[in-house]
């Protein structure tokens, strides 16, 4: 970097060096973080819009620092897909989320399934589906018991490769949902090709229902969609009683969302399933 400047102005940019330099201390922490098993999952309840019964729940990680205190994944899985620490990060998520499941089944407890976010890396690499069926296997779980939520966009960059990819996965016995719904570039002769179960609309859809006429028609139009597919669809960040009913009206099946519940740490869900 030195002989970079030799002839030449060096511009620099002193924001820019601090932005790099706390990118690679957060970086090493979250290496420190996954050794030092500072990761949490949190549980959120899905529930059946037609009788607002529990009917599943979605694993969120969360990162319990010492310093900093929980962090939200959406300040730290961007740059764990960016340095490839998402791979182990998402492996330990799976791994936990199979446990967790184990100990409520010989519990006789909460039943599932539980969904688990995927990422592209994830999703790309080829030993996904064979070590997704050793971790169910080790914990001596049906495929049925889970399911994953690759996002609209993940599964649209490269849709054949996500095909293969998914339907592996799918013949496994595990169930696919579709993440973040409505926020992508669909196109419906891929969905329609896609091995998978179920839609998630984006909750930036959900926020927007008695906004306006247009957001109305707009949820309503994605709805549709999925139900023409004839796949299950799922709606994600229910606030308001409104929006379930208006959801349930247009024949969505499930909800999820602070309505019914937030994100909760294992002991606090299963105090409010009360099981
Ligand atoms: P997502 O998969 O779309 O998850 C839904 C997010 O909406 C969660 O944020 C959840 O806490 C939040 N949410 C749920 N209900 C409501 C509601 O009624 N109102 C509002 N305002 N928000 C609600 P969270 O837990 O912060 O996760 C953010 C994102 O981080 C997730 O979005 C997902 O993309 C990613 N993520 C979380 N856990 C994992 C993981 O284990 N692996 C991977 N790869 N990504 C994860
Ligand atoms: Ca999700
Ligand atoms: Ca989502
Ligand atoms: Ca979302």
């Amino acid at each position: 970097a030195k002989e970079a400047g030799r002839g030449t102005f060096r511009f620099f940019d002193p924001a820019m060096n601090e932005r790099a330099q706390k990118r690679l201390h957060l970086e090493e922490t979250l290496r420190r973080a996954l050794s030092g098993n500072e990761f949490e999952l949190f549980y959120q309840p899905k529930i059946c819009l037609i009788d607002s019964r529990y009917c599943g729940m979605e694993a969120l990680i969360r990162w319990r620092d010492p310093e900093l205190g929980i962090v939200s994944p959406a300040d730290f899985i961007p740059l764990a897909e960016e340095t490839g620490l998402i791979e182990p990060i998402g492996n330990w998520v799976l791994e936990t989320a199979c446990a967790q499941m184990r100990r409520w089944a010989d519990a006789g407890r909460i039943a599932g399934p539980v969904a688990v976010n995927v990422s592209a890396k994830q999703l790309n690499n080829p030993d996904f589906a064979a070590e997704l069926e050793a971790i169910l296997k080790r914990h001596r779980l049906e495929a049925s018991c889970l399911q994953l939520e690759v996002t609209e966009s993940t599964v649209m960059t490269d849709p054949e490769m996500a095909i293969e990819a998914l339907s592996k996965l799918a013949a496994l016995g595990v169930t696919i949902a579709i993440d973040d719904f409505g926020t992508g570039y669909s196109s419906f002769s891929y969905l329609k090709r896609l091995p998978i179960h179920l839609l998630k609309v984006d909750r930036s859809f959900v926020t927007d229902i008695g906004i306006s006429r247009e957001d109305d028609e707009i949820v309503t139009a994605i709805i549709q969609v999925a139900l023409a597919l004839k796949l299950m669809v799922v709606a994600e960040g229910v606030e308001t009683a409104r929006q379930a009913a208006f959801l349930n009206g247009l024949g969505c099946h499930f909800a999820q969302g602070y309505l019914y519940a937030r994100p909760l740490p294992v002991k606090e869900f299963e105090d409010l399933l009360g099981a």
